[in-house]
């Protein structure tokens, strides 16, 4: 490869992005797809060139029967180097740090603020805050005193969860999965979350900033902030606000931001307009005290002297700008100020068709009406209003239209603004397509995002598509009832995959509530439909229910045979690594019910590579956990407890305490196979500590095995089978069940203390 074409490849924003996160570890093409936010095949297409120019290497693998293409770092370093008569690129020690992130406004033209930055760049705490009225320069200040902030735009309308996902991914692309690994698994308490999000900010050191915190109606971000400020000790939040926020004095530090001092100002006047008289100057400062955006629009317009002065100063300073538009500039900045958000240029290109947009552009940025904010451009809040007033297009078409161009992309968030538009214009006819969409490709919206999305449901006219969704959202949540009746109440209306998923959701309830007949009758319900649609989608569903439903009524041989169906449908239905592996689970499961634990392990080993491939972690984790269980049943306990080693240490890191107890319990049981005491004994008091703490009744387990390892080492272990018996005194069939496992590392006749009694 020639060096002009390294160099282009490297000028490109993307490019950079995907090496930077290859740094961390090695992905394949979808997980950086989902962390970019872009779709698969343009970043298949990215690493295939990256990898032509020797940046990256990617490596084939079958797994499952199919090709999967993992990508990892080749070099971590560049050095350019000017000769004489030639350039000379080596692939180490150059530095140069470019902000990869997405959101973060640009800074363009910029003077002074030099005492405010060090101010801001020196303090101690945790939280700053820099607060002011509109246009008063809090953005443009803190994108350049943090030029590595990562950056979170409040908008309003989206919850704190949104910036939990959002914070979680950025922590991921620095290292620091944990945060992003519990949200993924649904987890949602929200002490763990902030524990989680400040050790992730504190080992990373990063910087987070926090725009326009005034448009947050969402409390729980208050109290995020206020538990930052109070004890996170490394790493920085930094807020901007127009009216100061209730966050307290502990750990925080509030900066009121002013006008631009008088030298300042004199220096962006300058800038803009290239010269200007003392006069001129004083009066332009006179009437402005400095605010930037004024300033700036005073420049671009072109009246003088005493019409400056007039009351509605804003308005008629865009007024005099507005009429210097050209009519292509005019009717853009209409199209852009009917919406909040910023909106991407091949966005703007749908909304505004035909010739002429780059240059209208480009002029609405240079008058400072329009601004850059990350990849998206958008009218500057205080002009926004002038704007939609002077302008008489009507939102409809322009919001379908944007939220045509957010469903293509391949991501939930685009998925749920989209599905904000729709509601706003209130397009009923396109909530049966958009449910279809969610089913399709954004399953797991109900559990990842389940506040945002109940939110822009609740916006939407009484509709049975959207009363099926909210029902999703209120079963993942644990609210059968409501789920429940929802359901029965609208099912009838609604038709398609929608319908469909109905039914299974049905059938899965009534499971869980063991009203075994009326699960049948949905499962047969579903059937019938899945027939007529005969779709591999609606079919794995049917048959993933149908499993169950066999399992639970004892036909295990039948029930097999279903899970083998299921991987075939997953398969035609491409559900994707984490359905696939989920189903590998099913089989193994079921054949281990069956005793037939060399064929199950065959399938965990499946899963396992599966998801190892693809890395999904949760998944390959409890994929360990259930490989740790089969080798121990085959007495192979060297395996087990280096699976159930890996599985626990995860569920620990990512707070997941119940699945980390049911690890460590085969751990330790493992280790007193292996009677590798020590271990075992530390694992047990780890189980215990658990116990105290969460109660999850398993942790217990942890006083027997205390117990077994001090008879084993000829001690008494009395006292701690008597504290063990005390915890699950109510749960003996718990205990009966410890004792068995036990029963196949020790013999238990020897230690005639555990009896029940
Ligand atoms: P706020 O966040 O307070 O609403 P912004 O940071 O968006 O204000 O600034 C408003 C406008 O003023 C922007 O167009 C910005 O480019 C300009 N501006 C703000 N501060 C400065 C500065 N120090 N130098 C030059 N321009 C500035």
């Amino acid at each position: 490869m020639d060096l002009r074409s390294l160099l282009r490849i490297l000028s490109s924003e993307a490019n950079l992005r995907i090496l930077s996160l290859l740094s961390t570890r090695a992905m394949n093409p979808r997980e950086l797809a989902r962390l970019l936010n872009r779709d698969e095949s343009d970043v298949s297409r990215r690493l295939r060139v990256l990898e032509k120019a020797g940046l990256v290497e990617g490596r084939w693998g079958r797994v499952g029967g199919k090709n999967v293409r993992m990508y990892s770092l080749k070099v971590d370093e560049l050095k350019i180097r000017f000769n004489p008569g030639e350039i000379h690129v080596e692939g180490r020690e150059e530095e140069y740090t470019l902000p990869l992130e997405e959101e973060r406004p640009s800074v363009g033209v910029f003077v002074g603020r030099e005492e405010e930055i060090e101010e801001l760049q020196n303090r101690r705490e945790a939280v700053l805050v820099v607060y002011g009225i509109a246009g008063i320069g809090k953005t443009t200040l803190v994108a350049k005193a943090f030029p590595r902030a990562f950056w979170h735009h409040v908008t309003g309308t989206e919850g704190v969860e949104h910036f939990f996902w959002r914070a979680g991914m950025f922590l991921q692309s620095l290292g620091r999965g944990e945060l992003i690994e519990y949200l993924r698994t649904g987890g949602n308490d929200e002490k763990t979350i902030l524990e989680l999000l400040k050790e992730g900010v504190e080992n990373t050191n990063a910087t987070i900033a926090v725009d326009d915190l005034h448009q947050c109606n969402d409390e729980g971000f208050f109290r995020v902030l206020r538990f930052l400020a109070r004890r996170m000790r490394r790493g920085k939040i930094v807020v901007t606000s127009r009216i100061k926020p209730p966050l307290g004095v502990e750990g925080v530090f509030y900066l009121r931001l002013r006008g631009l001092r008088p030298e300042e100002a004199y220096n962006l006047a300058l800038l803009r307009k290239g010269s200007i008289t003392p006069g001129e100057f004083a009066e332009a400062y006179r009437i402005t005290k400095g605010h930037p955006l004024a300033l700036n629009l005073l420049f671009e317009s072109t009246a003088r002297g005493e019409a400056w002065g007039r009351e509605n100063f804003f308005e008629f300073l865009f007024e005099e700008v507005y009429r210097s538009l050209s009519e292509p500039e005019r009717s853009l900045l209409g199209i852009m100020s009917l919406f909040n958000d910023p909106i991407e240029y091949e966005a703007l290109k749908r909304l505004y068709p035909g010739r002429g947009l780059f240059p209208a552009l480009h002029s609405l940025l240079n008058r400072g009406l329009v601004e850059r904010i990350g990849e998206g451009y958008a009218v500057h809040d205080l002009v926004r209003s002038f704007a939609r007033e002077t302008s008489s297009l009507s939102p409809g078409d322009y919001y379908l239209s944007y939220a045509d161009y957010l469903l293509e992309k391949d991501s939930p968030e685009a998925f749920l603004r989209a599905f904000r538009y729709v509601v706003r214009v209130n397009a009923a006819e396109r909530f049966k397509e958009l449910t279809g969409i969610r089913l399709r490709r954004f399953r797991e919206v109900v559990v990842e995002f389940p506040k945002t999305y109940m939110k822009i449901l609740q916006e939407a006219e009484d509709n049975p598509y959207i009363e099926a969704e909210k029902a999703e959202i209120e079963f993942q949540r644990g609210l059968f009832e409501k789920a429940e009746e929802r359901w029965l109440r609208v099912k009838d209306a609604l038709g398609g995959i929608q319908k469909a998923n109905v039914l299974t959701f049905l059938a899965d309830l009534y499971l869980e509530k063991e009203e075994i007949e009326k699960a049948r009758e949905y499962l047969e319900e579903s059937r019938k439909l899945a027939e007529e649609l005969n779709e591999p989608l609606v079919w794995l569903w049917h048959v993933m229910e149908e499993t169950k439903y066999l399992y639970f009524a004892g036909r295990i041989e039948e029930a097999l045979e279903s899970a083998f169906r299921e991987l075939e449908f997953a398969r035609k239905a491409k559900a994707g690594p984490d359905t696939e592996a989920l189903v590998l689970l099913h089989i193994g499961d079921i054949l281990g019910a069956l005793k037939r634990n060399e064929e199950a392990l065959r399938y965990y080993l499946d899963a396992k590579e599966l998801c190892e491939a693809h890395n999904v972690s949760f998944r390959a984790n409890i994929t360990y956990f259930e490989l740790a269980k089969s080798y121990y049943h085959l007495g192979r306990f060297e395996e087990a407890s280096h699976f159930a080693r890996n599985a626990a240490e995860y569920f620990l890191r990512v707070r997941n305490y119940r699945r980390a107890v049911d690890s460590l319990a085969y751990l330790v049981v493992s280790l007193i196979g292996l009677r590798a005491l020590d271990e075992a004994e530390k694992e047990a008091r780890e189980m215990v500590k658990i116990g105290q703490a969460t109660r999850y009744p398993l942790s217990w387990a942890g006083y027997i095995f205390l117990g077994v390892i001090e008879v084993l080492r000829g001690k008494d272990g009395g006292k701690y089978f008597k504290l063990g018996k005390e915890h699950l005194k109510d749960k003996l069939w718990l205990y009966d069940a410890i004792m068995e496992e036990l029963g196949k590392v020790i013999d238990l006749d020897k230690i005639p203390i555990t009896s029940r009694s």
